[in-house]
């Protein structure tokens, strides 16, 4: 029977962050399984690729201080692309409680060490983009070290790091059933046979709650579908500009290539493995685009090109990282909400060091374990997009 020290479930970008850091911790009897054909299939290859500090809760914080410069520096580090475009995220407040809510976050991300974030005055923002509808702006918040990444690239770039260490991956094998014995864990069935391993990880994205059931484990995880609208190319507004929130409706856009990326989280959406993109949804982002920058008016998009991908939705957004205590040998990396890229290089490192040494100084990953359900600890993040 093959054997690994540790058997990762998933090969998106969470289980390829873990490898990458078990690599880069020596533990290189590493194998991580994936049922497509290649990588990038599940949530990863669907994503907008922002990444962000600007986070309400101190944990997220924390995570991004971790993830951000490590996007940064990673180009350097793998010797792969990541393509960090620090552009920065400006989030627009159009009223009072929205702009109070960004000034309580303001002073959480500066607490926590955050330097490059600031509160910006509606005139500032008017001076830096006229084109924007500014007329119920009423200030917002910046910062300069949020921005992008090609979610694809940073994947592979941290697979193909961990395989060059030792790690092995494993595609078109499907992971159908965990052994275990009264001390935990003992192996990993699958469709090209059983692995023998005393420690798994969970990183199935939107399906690791099917995971979990494998063990008797009851994971809050749920999928939920979020659309993205590229656009046809289009100059007519800055193509430096960061990621734009609108915070009176949630619609915000980026540049991407020669165009511009669209996004809105429709909040009739719900849960569920739907992954067909619903062409109803071009017309409601695009009433959005041109209500906040009227010259979205002229807008060209091809439906064809626009697509849809599951969130991993926990109930209070936040990601469950570490072991089981009940199935000693199991660690989950799991419901993202939405910040898995952004957050895959801190969770690699967390769960490298919980399954190598069992404790971690990155965060307090007690906060983020699966109990807080049980309880009744919850940390709600509000700052979803
Ligand atoms: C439209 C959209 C926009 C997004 N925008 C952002 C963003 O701007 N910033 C951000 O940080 N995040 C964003 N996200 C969220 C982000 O993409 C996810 O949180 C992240 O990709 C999760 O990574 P993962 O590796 O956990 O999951 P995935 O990439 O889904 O990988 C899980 C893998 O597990 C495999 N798998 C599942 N079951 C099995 C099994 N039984 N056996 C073997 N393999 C299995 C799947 O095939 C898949 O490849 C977005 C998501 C979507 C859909």
């Amino acid at each position: 029977m093959q054997t690994a020290e540790v058997v990762i479930i998933g090969g998106g970008i969470v289980g390829s962050s873990i490898a990458y850091h078990l690599a880069t911790a020596g533990c290189r009897d590493v194998l991580v399984m994936e049922r497509e054909s290649a990588q990038g299939k599940g949530s990863t290859g669907k994503s907008m690729g922002g990444v962000r500090a600007q986070f309400s809760t101190p944990v997220n914080i924390q995570m991004s201080l971790y993830s951000i410069p490590f996007y940064a520096s990673f180009d350097e580090r793998l010797g792969y692309p990541a393509d960090y475009r620090p552009q920065g995220y400006l989030f627009c407040a159009t009223c009072e409680k929205h702009m109070a809510y960004l000034r309580a976050n303001y002073q959480k991300q500066v607490a926590m060490g955050l330097r490059d974030v600031r509160l910006v005055a509606a005139d500032d923002i008017r001076c830096m983009f006229p084109l924007l509808r500014s007329d119920d702006i009423v200030g917002g918040s910046f910062c300069s070290t949020d921005g992008f990444v090609d979610p694809y690239s940073a994947m592979i770039g941290l697979m193909t790091w961990a395989a060059g260490h030792g790690a092995k991956l494993s595609k078109n094998t499907v992971v159908t059933g965990i052994q275990r014995d009264a001390s935990g864990i003992t192996a990993v069935e699958t469709s090209k046979g059983t692995i023998a391993t005393r420690k798994a990880v969970n990183c199935a994205g939107a399906w690791a709650a099917e995971i979990a059931r494998m063990v008797d484990v009851d994971l809050p995880v749920e999928p939920l579908r979020r659309m993205l609208v590229p656009t046809e190319p289009f100059d007519q507004f800055p193509h430096t500009a960061p990621m734009i929130i609108d915070m009176s409706n949630g619609f915000h856009f980026r540049p991407e290539a020669l165009g511009f990326l669209l996004a809105w989280n429709d909040p009739e959406e719900t849960p569920g493995y739907k992954t067909d993109f619903d062409p109803a949804f071009i017309e409601k982002i695009l009433t959005r685009a041109a209500d906040r920058v009227p010259i979205f008016e002229n807008l060209a998009v091809n439906p064809k090109r626009a697509w849809a991908g599951l969130y991993e939705m926990t109930p209070d957004h936040h990601p469950i990282l570490g072991p089981v205590p009940e199935v000693p040998g199991l660690f989950l990396a799991n419901g993202f909400s939405g910040h898995g890229v952004m957050h895959a290089p801190a969770t690699g490192k967390i769960l490298s060091d919980l399954i190598l040494t069992g404790k971690t100084d990155l965060v307090d990953a007690s906060l983020l374990n699966l109990a807080r359900f049980a309880e009744g600890r919850m940390i709600e993040e509000t700052a979803v997009l």
